[in-house]
């Protein structure tokens, strides 16, 4: 077996890893690259997609399965393995990558065309048709725990990665010259405690450990006090009047903040107010969400064995059309706003964040991480003013950060999956910064006996 990673290495988007096994090419994700690497998604993969009999996808995040469409365009005709709630997040999340990636080759279009240089807007990598069509590739679902053979020496199974909705790592354990194998691609590992999605289920045997390694470097605050700290914002904000807004992702934050204000509401703890759930994509996601009961955790059944909805309660409002959208700026005082993008560097977020970051008695509640050059950087770093569609906003409202929301593993769960992996014999670092892979390297080194190697682009890796 050889492996050679394409992405997702020194850095956290475009993950793709291709697996040469048993005259078998198996890519496990194909993401997109995102941020600073974003030019990447134009280079070639590095492969040819024709050549490629299966890819095993991990989970929907845009930066696992962003180029499954492109994949498929280039000519992939083999088939896509995941789980069932993967495959329909997959199919929301690509769907608005392709609605917003023509969205932004229209803007960048027209500044192009203004400068003379229409040909330096770089096209959409694909568009909702492409989405549609490479939909019709995903052929092989699987539960947790089932044992699926690609071929009569090669077996995968999928365990759940705690990580997101529908969320998988995979174990593919091969036979080659009578010698079996297996190999674990940890894709993006969750956490123990979570709170609506069931947590990690850590694996129990292998010989070789693909893990990912993006917080390495530092351990989460505890949920239990992130969630107190999370309370204690709101019922604070609301004080004086005015508005609170929340910038969130659609997968997973939405979710698990209006479970908390669903608590809140149901507990008498929730001060009058009015939610809204504003983001097409968000809306998607959480109606989803109740479509797999068995991937949600025992106090989020609990709340639907009751009939229930966990998300949903008569404070809260979908707000799908631009109209509705637009209506929540006429509200002065005591509404709740959920909006993306989550780092507030485009989506309705940026509207809502205009009629209130000015407002001394409005609040913004930041949930999620903001990395470098992000309108919500910007916000959290202390900024007296900021510019928003070309427009100078003073920052007036409250800010709050509450940072121990994560989807991801820290550097205690990152090692407790490592530990309990008995029989292991080598250990490759993806998935995470340089500097991030660094300290993690040696903390495995100092931990356990094992001596990490961090992957690089294209490298071959042989197992045997
Ligand atoms: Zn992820
Ligand atoms: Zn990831």
């Amino acid at each position: 077996m050889v492996i050679q990673s394409f992405g997702g290495i020194e850095g956290v988007t475009g993950s793709c890893h291709l697996v040469k096994v048993d005259h078998m090419n198996i890519l496990i994700d194909c993401g997109m690259f995102q941020g600073l690497d974003e030019d990447k998604n134009y280079e070639p993969f590095g492969f040819n997609p024709k050549d490629i009999d299966y890819v095993i996808l991990t989970h929907a995040h845009i930066d696992h399965c962003g180029r499954i469409p492109l994949l498929v365009k280039q000519g992939f005709k083999g088939k896509i393995v995941s789980t069932r709630a993967t495959y329909a997040v997959a199919r929301i999340m690509l769907l608005d990558a392709a609605k917003v990636m023509l969205e932004e080759y229209k803007v960048n279009y027209k500044k192009a065309l203004r400068k003379g240089k229409p040909e330096e807007a770089k096209p959409p990598l694909y568009d909702e048709d492409d989405v549609f069509y490479a939909m019709e590739f995903f052929k092989i679902f699987l539960e947790y725990d089932e044992n699926y053979k690609l071929s009569k020496n090669v077996e995968i199974k999928f365990k759940n990665a705690g990580h997101i909705l529908g969320s998988a790592y995979v174990e593919l354990t091969a036979k080659e010259n009578g010698v079996r194998k297996k190999v674990i691609f940890s894709g993006d590992l969750g956490t123990d405690d979570k709170l609506v999605i069931k947590p990690i289920e850590y694996p129990k045997t292998a010989e070789v450990l693909f893990i990912e390694s993006t917080y390495g470097n530092r351990n989460h605050r505890p949920l239990k006090d992130t969630i107190l700290e999370f309370k204690n914002a709101i019922k604070e904000s609301f004080k004086d009047g005015g508005n609170i807004v929340i910038p969130t992702f659609a997968l997973e934050r939405a979710q698990e903040i209006l479970f908390i204000l669903r608590k809140m509401y149901d507990n008498g703890e929730l001060p009058p107010c009015k939610i809204f759930l504003d983001s097409p994509l968000a809306i998607s996601a959480t109606k989803l969400f109740l479509q797999f009961p068995n991937q949600l955790n025992g106090e989020v059944l609990d709340y639907i064995k009751k009939g229930k909805n966990p998300f949903v309660f008569p404070w809260v409002y979908f707000t799908e059309s631009v109209e509705a959208s637009k209506k929540i700026n006429d509200i002065e005082s005591g509404a709740i706003i959920l909006a993306g993008s989550g780092m507030c560097n485009g989506g309705r977020i940026k509207h809502h964040l205009k009629h209130n970051l000015w407002r001394e008695n409005s609040s913004i509640i930041f949930v999620g991480y903001q990395a470098k050059g992000t309108l919500g950087r910007q916000i959290i770093d202390g900024a007296k003013v900021v510019k928003i569609y070309g427009e100078e906003i003073a920052v007036k409202a409250r800010i709050y950060t509450i940072n121990g929301f994560s989807a991801h593993a820290d550097q205690s769960i990152l090692l407790k999956f490592i530990k309990s992996v008995k029989n292991l014999q080598s250990v490759f670092l993806i998935h995470g910064e340089p500097e991030v892979m660094k300290v993690f390297k040696e903390k495995v080194e100092e931990e356990t006996n094992l001596k990490p190697h961090v992957v690089k682009f294209k490298e071959y890796i042989y197992i045997n």
